[in-house]
């Protein structure tokens, strides 16, 4: 499923009132001169803000590790300073009450925690023991509601799209605890969807995206995911090909994928569905293909058919989708003809509603709890439903967690859990496939290899490679 954000929706409705005031308010502190006292609230360091360090405090300090907040690049100031030109002062910028805040959101997200190492968990030897690569990971975005909104308290976060809070990086969840918790619980590469949205704020999302990156360059393959305003009835699934452009051009060569793009029509009265060879999308693939990008797409009903469309226009570019609007058949289907496309497979629910809808929302406690009574059971259903697809391709075939929206689908204990699910599933597989569906196709896909010849096509990496090769000679 596509766990976009709703924070659109949910604020500017519910908060528009407040928003009023606030905004009422602000302007009668700068008319009565309080300008001062104003400040002095805004700049507050973001660990004041933000107390929200990992809970260590017994922890012995050598067994702690640091995951470093990235360094501020030259991207930083310029995309602070261009609110600024109004002002236009040569040194000592002062910033403006909204860069301020967005200057604090941006290092809210990037600050350090400390990461306790814990020992390697030790499973038992049906289970897969190897290297797991996530190919499903959503990672939240800063907020986006109005620098004059920012004293929101944390305690009342929004609502996430499957209940429960809903989490916002550098609000309630910082990048270096979410990279904690991969590091501990053993995920070696993770397909991230790092949102980027329409307006200024996107200026600030790939600022993080970009730091991130740099910091993290192995941890995270990233896809830049770039809904239209899929909250609202006249929204999109993605932005156009032009504002699409503009946002890959801020950093160039950073996104390596182009997703997760939801194509279904949104619940709750969203945007409608945009089919695969709609014109908005076929005036994205150019796109993808001079930037190499894969696609990742979360198919909506009846899309089969134009989905192959596009797959057979456009050979050299990769796919990959997931979904249940598809049958096993149709997916089967699909696979056995066209080697440009994977399908993503993260539904270890067995089956069970009741641990989905715990799983994406309401709480982490009766979460795990059903999930250790269930453990076998959800195991079991999950190779009854997808071993003999896995088996039957199993060089188009993905793992991955589809985590994100609620907060606690970035702690520790959550991650160690759908690891010791998927290793258990993975241990169940014909041992000749168990390396590929864990991450061996993963990598060569990035690596831009063709799925059943090896063909190599578009690829950044070996670009890249190449150029370096040319220059070291
Ligand atoms: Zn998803």
């Amino acid at each position: 499923m596509l766990l976009s954000s709703l924070i659109y929706k949910f604020y500017h409705i519910k908060h528009i009132m407040r928003n009023l005031l606030l905004l009422f308010l602000v302007f009668f502190v700068f008319v009565s001169g309080c300008t001062q006292q104003a400040e002095q609230k805004i700049l507050k360091s973001p660990t004041e803000e933000f107390p929200q360090e990992q809970s260590s405090s017994n922890v012995l300090e050598s067994e702690i590790s640091i995951i470093k907040a990235p360094e501020v690049n030259d991207a930083s100031s310029e995309s602070l300073s261009e609110d600024n030109s109004e002002n236009n002062q040569p040194e000592e910028v002062e910033l403006t009450f909204k860069q301020v805040v967005w200057k604090k959101r941006i290092d809210a997200a990037l600050n350090a925690t400390l990461c306790a190492d814990i020992p390697k968990p030790s499973y038992p030897s049906s289970y897969y023991q190897g290297p797991l690569t996530d190919t499903h990971l959503h990672i939240p975005s800063i907020p986006d509601w109005s620098p004059e909104e920012d004293d929101f308290p944390t305690d009342q976060a929004p609502e996430g799209r499957f209940g429960g809070p809903q989490a916002l990086l550098g609000w309630n969840v910082k990048m270096s605890e979410i990279i904690c918790t991969l590091e501990r619980e053993g995920t070696h590469d993770n397909f991230a969807f790092f949102p980027v949205y329409e307006g200024k704020i996107s200026t600030y999302q790939l600022e993080i995206w970009n730091r991130t990156m740099q910091q993290y360059p192995d941890l995270f393959t990233p896809f830049i995911m770039s809904p239209g305003n899929d909250n609202e009835p006249d929204g999109f699934p993605t932005v156009d090909a032009e504002t699409l452009e503009d946002m890959l051009a801020v950093y160039p060569g950073l996104f390596e994928g182009y997703g997760e793009i939801g194509l279904y029509e949104r619940e709750n009265g969203g945007s409608p569905e945009l089919p695969p060879d709609s014109p908005r999308l076929q005036a994205i693939y150019p796109l993808v293909r001079q930037d190499y990008l894969v696609v990742y797409f979360h198919l909506g009903h009846g899309h089969k058919e134009k989905f192959e469309k596009i797959l057979s226009q456009n050979p050299d570019i990769t796919f990959i989708w997931h979904g249940d609007q598809l049958s096993v058949e149709e997916v089967e289907d699909i696979l056995s003809k066209y080697p440009n496309v994977y399908y993503g497979i993260d539904e270890f629910f067995g089956g069970e509603r009741e641990i989905f809808e715990r799983y994406v929302g309401k709480s982490k406690k009766e979460y795990l709890e059903t999930m250790n009574n269930k453990f076998d059971i959800v195991v079991d259903r999950g190779v009854k439903d997808w071993k003999s697809l896995i088996e039957q391709y199993p060089d188009q075939v993905l793992w991955g967690t589809d985590r994100g929206d609620a907060v606690w689908n970035y702690d520790l204990e959550v991650g160690q859990m759908q690891v010791k699910i998927a290793r258990a599933f993975i241990g169940k597989l014909d041992p000749a496939v168990q390396e590929k569906f864990a991450y061996k196709n993963a990598e060569r896909l990035i690596r831009g290899e063709d799925a059943t010849s090896g063909n190599i096509q578009g690829d950044k990496s070996l670009i890249k490679s190449s150029n370096e090769l040319q220059s070291n000679q």
